[in-house]
C-alpha cells in the first residue's frame, strides 16, 4: 500500500515533467534547452507554477502572469500518471530493472495518449523507441528464449497490427490511421490473449464514448475520433488486471 502511494507522487511529478516534452514535442521546440514556459503568454515558467496538481489548484487554472486559463487536461493527465505509475509500483515483484522498463513504456504510452487525443497524430518516433524499450524487456524477461514462450508474443505483435494494417489499407486510411497500426505493433507485446482482452476494452470504451459525443453533437459521426488513447487506456488495464478479467468471464461462462 505505501508503496503504491510512493508510486502515485513519483507518477504525478513524471506526468508533469512528460507535459512539459509533450508541449515540446507539438512546437518543436528542442526537449532539454531552455525553460517551461506559458503557452499563451511565454513567460518562463518557475517551480511553483509547475507543481504538479498544487499549482493548478493554487492559481485556480489560470496562469500567474496573463490569467489565461489553464488547461484541465494538465492535472487530470498528471493524476492518470499518479494512478498508472502507482500501480506499476503496486504489482512491483521485487525486480527494479523491470519496474523502471516497465515505467518508462508507460511513459511513452502517456506522451502519445495525449499528443494523439489533441492533434488525431500519433507520434510514431516515440512508437519505434516503446518498440525498443519492450524489446528490451522480453529479451531480459526471456520472451524469446524458447519458441513456446516467443509464440504467443509475436502472435500479439503481429496479429492484431496485421488486422489494423488490413483495415488501413482496405479503406484507404479513412477507418484506421498509419500511427494505429504501428502502435498496435508496441501494444502487441502483451502477447496472446491478453492483447485481445486491451483490443476488446478499447473497442468498446470507443465506441460508447464516441456515441456520446455524436449524440451530445461535440462530434458529428464523420470528425476523426482518435482511437489511440483507447487503445493504449486498453493495453494498461490488459496489462495490470488481463489475468483477472480473463477468470472472471471464464467463471462467468462455466459457472
Ligand atoms: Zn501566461
Amino acid at each position: 500500500m505505501y508503496i503504491s502511494i510512493l508510486g502515485f507522487l513519483l507518477g504525478i511529478f513524471l506526468g508533469s515533467f512528460l507535459n512539459c516534452i509533450s508541449v515540446r514535442l507539438a512546437s518543436n521546440k528542442s526537449f532539454t534547452k531552455g525553460r517551461s514556459q506559458c503557452v499563451w503568454c511565454n513567460h518562463d515558467l518557475d517551480w511553483n507554477d509547475l507543481f504538479p496538481i498544487l499549482s493548478f489548484l493554487f492559481l485556480k487554472g489560470k496562469c500567474r502572469y496573463c490569467k489565461k486559463k489553464i488547461s484541465w487536461q494538465y492535472p487530470i493527465s498528471e493524476i492518470l500518471f499518479g494512478l498508472v505509475v502507482a500501480t506499476h509500483f503496486y504489482f512491483f515483484d521485487g525486480n527494479i530493472l523491470n519496474l523502471v522498463l516497465q515505467i518508462v513504456i508507460s511513459s511513452f504510452l502517456f506522451i502519445i495518449f495525449f499528443y494523439d487525443l489533441n492533434h488525431c497524430l500519433i507520434p510514431v518516433d516515440l512508437v519505434y523507441w516503446g518498440i525498443g524499450v519492450y524489446s528490451l524487456y522480453g529479451f531480459v524477461n526471456g520472451y524469446f528464449s524458447s519458441w513456446d514462450k516467443a509464440f504467443p508474443i509475436l502472435l500479439g505483435i503481429f496479429i492484431p497490427a496485421g488486422f489494423f494494417w488490413l483495415l488501413y489499407a482496405l479503406s484507404g486510411e479513412k477507418w484506421m490511421g498509419a500511427g494505429d497500426v504501428k502502435l498496435m505493433l508496441l501494444l502487441g507485446f502483451l502477447g496472446m490473449p491478453n492483447v485481445l482482452i486491451s483490443l476488446l476494452i478499447a473497442v468498446i470504451s470507443g465506441g460508447i464514448i464516441g456515441l456520446i459525443l455524436i449524440v451530445s453533437k461535440k462530434k458529428t459521426p464523420k470528425s476523426e475520433i482518435p482511437f489511440g488513447p483507447f487503445l493504449i487506456a486498453g493495453y494498461w488495464i490488459a496489462l495490470f488486471w488481463g489475468q483477472n478479467l480473463m477468470q472472471l468471464y471464464f467463471n462467468f461462462l462455466f459457472q
